[in-house]
């Protein structure tokens, strides 16, 4: 069973998760630090993450972004993180 669960992200994580792409004009050590905690919030059972309604990004939040902690202001876009949950049968 999946469990949806809406995030407000910053806008490289949105162009992480819409097209796969890191911030072009970080060095690779930041890049890799940034991809890190995005993997420690996740963990192993992370099923996936796509964007959500478009209707919902804010055009400017003082909240850190939920996918990789930014506390930097900005724009957020809504995305839903999809999580598989494990049932006892
Ligand atoms: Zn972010």
């Amino acid at each position: 069973m999946y469990v949806e669960t809406e995030l407000s992200v910053c806008v490289d994580c949105m162009q992480l998760i819409a097209n796969d792409e890191t911030p072009p004009d970080w060095t690779g050590e930041q890049t890799d630090k940034w991809l890190e905690q995005i993997a420690n919030y996740f963990g192993p059972d992370q099923s996936g993450v796509s964007l959500g309604d478009s209707a919902k990004d804010d055009e400017f939040s003082i909240y850190a972004c939920d996918f990789c902690g930014s506390t930097l202001a900005g724009e957020r876009f809504h995305c839903i993180e999809l999580k598989t949950e494990k049932i006892d049968l």
